[in-house]
């Protein structure tokens, strides 16, 4: 059976910043990657708030720095069995292969909320309303498809906020921290494609808490004249010529709004990916949700409550791309102590 110093379980940004800063201090690594490509989410973002970065830079700038001579990848695998062996940890995967790790790393991620449990929505049956991932490709070719032809009219376009976050029907009460931000980078992406079109972002709350991202959220409305409405979409509904009608009421005005759009962006959350709930309950480390707690939040958040069990990035909870990269720096650091240690 082979021996690795330590194994990560999740190829995404986290996984794989931990895998460089791990290989260039000499550790003898393995990264689990259940895809077939490592990157994770990186793969589904085109650019990356606040200052617009492609995210494909980030990936190559990772994958370029991993110490190849100490770094072993094996992609669409999955872990289906962990636990002490002696002194070591004994990782089974999807192949039947097994390993033996000093130290073991997950960093397995989110998924996002799939849109279709918010029926009132209609995701996947009315053509014009996407996600925002589903937006994300769109952008990434340069162009807008909207389901119906025209060319009399400006385009109408929707962004609603918290779709599976902060809701207690869906049963996810946290916020999601990364849609506010992304609804704006978006919203001035759709009106760079398409200028003679009118913007609309639904939130119940703008969570603007980043550097720059106050800015950002300044320049969409003073630049690119996107409007924001206060106020939670309670249906969406179709129309004769098949766009659909948003029914809302803005509590700022204290009126109810019905309008009529092209295109409408469900801004869906994020939870904890099936591999998460999968090795966060297989090592009794989960919360209610299914995400991986750490020893403690404050003083030792890349800690697990096993031994030698490790944690970083949103398989822990919601982080932004470089708070993930962060917090994967210092689960290296924490790691390498852990070996030096033994
Ligand atoms: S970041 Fe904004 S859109 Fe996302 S859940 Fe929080 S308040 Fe809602």
């Amino acid at each position: 059976m082979e021996k690795f110093d330590i194994i990560i379980i999740g190829g995404g940004p986290a996984g794989l910043n931990a895998a460089m800063r791990l290989s260039n201090m000499n550790y003898k690594t393995l990264v689990l990657e259940k895809e077939k490509v490592i990157g994770g989410k990186l793969n589904q973002w085109d650019k990356l708030f606040p200052d617009f970065t492609p995210a494909i830079d980030v990936l190559k700038y990772l994958t370029e720095n991993i110490k190849q001579e100490n770094t072993q990848i094996s992609t669409s695998t999955s872990v289906t069995k962990i636990d002490k062996s002696d002194n070591l940890w004994k990782v089974t995967d999807s192949n039947n292969n097994e390993y033996l790790a000093d130290a073991v790393l997950i960093t397995t991620g989110f998924d996002v909320f799939d849109a279709r449990r918010k029926e009132e929505y209609g995701y996947g049956i009315y053509p014009c309303v996407i996600t925002s991932v589903d937006l994300e490709k769109m952008l990434e070719t340069g162009t807008i498809n909207f389901p119906i032809e025209t060319s009399d009219r400006r385009r109408r376009i929707a962004f609603i906020q918290c779709v599976g976050s902060r809701d207690e029907k869906s049963g996810n009460h946290f916020c999601s921290r990364n849609c506010c931000i992304c609804a704006v980078k978006q919203a001035i992406e759709v009106k760079e494609v398409v200028p003679d079109s009118d913007v609309y972002c639904f939130y119940m709350d703008l969570r603007m808490f980043g550097q720059h991202y106050e800015e950002l959220y300044r320049r969409s409305q003073q630049e690119f004249n996107v409007n924001f409405v206060r106020g939670r979409v309670s249906e969406i509904a179709p129309t004769f010529d098949n766009r659909v009608v948003l029914k809302a009421e803005d509590t700022l005005l204290s009126r109810p709004v019905k309008m009529t759009f092209d295109l409408v962006v469900l801004m869906v959350g994020m939870n904890p990916s099936e591999g998460t709930k999968t090795l966060s309950s297989l090592l009794d480390i989960n919360d209610e949700y299914g995400y991986v707690v750490s020893q403690d939040e404050h003083v030792a958040d890349n800690l697990t409550n096993k031994a030698g069990v490790f944690v970083a990035g949103t398989c822990k909870r919601q982080l932004t791309v470089p708070e993930t990269m962060k917090d994967a720096d210092s689960a290296a650091i924490e790691i390498a102590n852990f070996l030096n240690r033994r």
